[in-house]
């Protein structure tokens, strides 16, 4: 918990006394109001802060400061009818309105006037009377005043509020020549037609709009300035604009998370080419500086194999599949992860040494795809119903797929349960196989011992599997966990890894509903627990685009346009922030991590997408600046180019990703 309290009286100590407010009055009032409840949810640990912070409309609330400052200035006193111009959250009313017999303030955007109504009544401050309008021609029905203050700066001093002084009345009020820079005026009405002027120094405030002030266009424009102070402002200013993806100058923006073990990329989606070329771009560098030497994807490690045999030039073995011909074959059959793969020889290649080659690894041991795709296959034959079951329950082993459908389904098909027994054996039978085959092609990642004991957890693994839900979840990612420390292992204790995943895989699973809610852990999280700070994880965000994916699973592969980021979302704040490409460092103790770190809607596109339920099927809150260490951000994103696959049965083989 927060001491607000104590926070409040420091503020006053430190802020305002010292720098010289003395009037005790004034200090006390100060000491009195809450300002955490004039700020806007998410900020009120900023409320002692003296600084101005954004309100509603663009506006901001004024740095505590410059409001004990300008109400000393006004010289109230206990019978004093006062006018404000620019009322925004309410808080020197507030202040003022413990110091004089009646406020009267005036705000020309009418939400926050409505907002600070509210504010008033549920405060008890009963002599705070409220209006929207244009201030800068005062109240004429309310006047004369004692005291007039103006908490926005026009180019001059309107008329109006002079006139509506009482004799021996004072205007304060910022003036200047430019929008966002002012100088404070205070103005005495000394007689009928006679005005003392002061000046007390330089202030910076938001743009007095009105008749006499800045006209509508020249207010917006430095509103439009002061947005820097609002959360996507924030993010604006602390983004780091990323190079082009071929500049070695991007790779080298991730220098910082050079000495991690485990360097975790994520994505938005499984078929956005921006965050397969950023993550070959980023991985390209860590193996080329920061001696990383093991890349291991969320794939089936049965295909990374061999490709892996290709890129550290290991003899080629002639058995076994063309890698990556199972749906979703886009994912790692596309142009963007050939050319890494292309890279990836080339450089090792150029490696004298072979336990300097940088390996290319599947996380999913007991290969999802093709057990999947087996298991289709069985059931479609003994029994299409189950087989429908099965489908909609693989889609929930992709991020969020919200099937409330696939439940009730599966009670109306009593066959599902009689088929587990033999479909757990067939996967069993495949895993089996392709353990042998690796034995014996000499590369000793899994010894005898160990593949025996995976056979024997892999019984539970499909049986759970076979049911979907939130173990089935578990149970994968810790298995995604096993197989990189066991990759790991194999290759030394110094050795250092790349991730390829999902971000619902690495952005850490206990600050997102799917921990929160479903009990769900992920990679990400393990990994945490597992090397605490020696672990970097990185998320990646989009606004909108195309994206590959299809709409059922084992469907054909579609490009959909990826709709435009919902407006209370997370992926809209970046947005907002007006950079087409950039990294989000989010280091602790940056001061808009908190308020980025609300729980707010996040977008999680897997192979499977379906705008029509967007919201239901592909957002779930969570907590971007826990979840993450960093984030980058496309904008806009692009489809993955697939590559064709060579039928089975034609005369030509299928090269994938290294042609003849
Ligand atoms: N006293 C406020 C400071 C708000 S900032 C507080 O403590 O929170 C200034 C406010 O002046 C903004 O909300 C802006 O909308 C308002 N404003 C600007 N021009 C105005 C005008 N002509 N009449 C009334 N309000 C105006």
């Amino acid at each position: 918990m927060l001491d607000l309290d104590h926070a409040r009286h420091r503020m006053v100590d430190v802020h305002i006394a010292r720098r010289g407010v003395s009037d005790e009055r004034v200090l006390e009032a100060m000491r009195t109001v809450p300002r955490e409840n004039f700020v806007e949810t998410g900020f009120e640990e900023f409320a002692y802060e003296d600084a101005p912070l954004p309100i509603a409309e663009g506006q901001t609330i004024s740095q505590p400061f410059i409001v004990a400052r300008m109400i000393e200035a006004a010289e109230l006193e206990p019978a004093d009818r006062v006018l404000e111009v620019g009322t925004g959250s309410g808080y020197a009313a507030a202040v003022m309105s413990l110091l004089v017999d009646k406020v009267f303030t005036i705000e020309r955007h009418d939400k926050l006037a409505e907002t600070a109504r509210r504010r008033m009544k549920a405060g008890g401050y009963t002599n705070v009377e409220i209006r929207t309008g244009d201030g800068t021609k005062g109240w004429p029905e309310a006047a004369p005043f004692d005291a007039i203050l103006v908490a926005a700066g026009g180019p001059r001093i309107p008329e109006a509020l002079k006139q509506q002084l009482d004799i021996g009345g004072r205007l304060i009020i910022p003036v200047g020549e430019r929008p966002r820079s002012q100088r404070l005026m205070r103005i005495t009405r000394t007689s009928g037609g006679k005005f003392d002027q002061e000046d007390l120094g330089g202030v910076m405030f938001v743009p007095l709009v009105g008749e006499q002030g800045w006209a509508d266009e020249a207010g917006a424009t430095a509103a439009r300035v002061l947005r820097g102070r609002s959360l996507p402002g924030m993010i604006a200013a602390a983004a780091e604009e990323l190079p082009h993806f071929e500049d070695p100058a991007f790779g080298a923006m991730f220098d910082r998370f050079g000495d991690r073990r485990v360097v975790l990329l994520g994505e938005a989606s499984h078929g956005s080419a921006e965050f397969y070329r950023a993550r070959a771009a980023i991985t390209r560098h860590l193996i080329e500086n920061f001696d990383f030497t093991i890349v291991a994807v969320e794939a089936d490690w049965p295909d990374a194999a061999r490709i892996d045999r290709e890129v550290r030039l290991r003899p080629a073995s002639r058995a076994g599949k063309p890698p990556f011909r199972r749906f979703p074959t886009w994912m790692w059959r596309n142009t963007d992860v050939q050319a890494f793969l292309h890279w990836l020889r080339d450089r090792n290649e150029a490696v004298n040494d072979s336990r300097a080659r940088a390996g290319f690894y599947g996380l999913d041991i007991y290969n999802m795809s093709d057990s999947i795709a087996s298991v289709l296959a069985y059931l479609e034959r003994v029994d299409p119903q189950s087989a429908e079951v099965a489908r909609q329950r693989y889609g929930c082993l992709t991020p969020w797929q919200n099937e409330p459908t696939t439940y009730g389904r599966a009670v109306l098909s009593q066959n599902y349960r009689k088929c587990e027994e033999d479909v757990v054996a067939q996967c069993r039978d495949l895993l089996r196989k392709q353990l042998e085959y690796s034995t014996s092609d000499g590369e000793e990642f899994l010894d005898a011992a160990q593949s025996a004991q995976l056979i024997a957890s892999a019984e539970k693994y499909y049986r759970i599997m076979y049911y979907g839900g939130a173990e089935s979840w578990n149970l994968r990612d810790r298995h995604m966990f096993g197989t990189l420390e066991h990759i790991l292992a194999a290759n030394g204790s110094a050795s250092k890894a790349v991730v390829w995943a999902h971000n619902s895989h690495i952005g850490d699973a206990r600050h997102t509903e799917m921990g929160q809610v479903r009990d769900e852990r992920n990679i990400g999280q393990v990994c945490r627990e597992r090397f605490g700070d020696e672990v970097a994880l990185i998320g990646f965000g989009t606004h909108r685009g195309t994206v590959a994916c299809a709409t059922d699973w084992g469907g054909p592969m579609e490009v959909k346009q990826v709709l435009p980021s919902l407006s209370e979302s997370c992926e809209r704040l970046f947005h907002d922030a007006g950079k087409p490409r950039f990294l989000l460092d989010m280091p602790d103790g940056a001061s808009w991590r908190e308020p980025l770190g609300k729980p707010r809607l996040q977008r999680f596109i897997g192979v499977i997408y379906r705008p029509e339920t967007e919201l239901t099927s592909h957002y779930a809150d969570a907590s971007l600046p826990r979840q993450f260490d960093a984030y980058v951000w496309f904008d806009e994103t692009t489809a993955v180019t697939p590559l064709p696959m060579v039928r089975e049965a034609a005369r030509v083989p299928d090269t994938y990703p290294f042609g003849l």
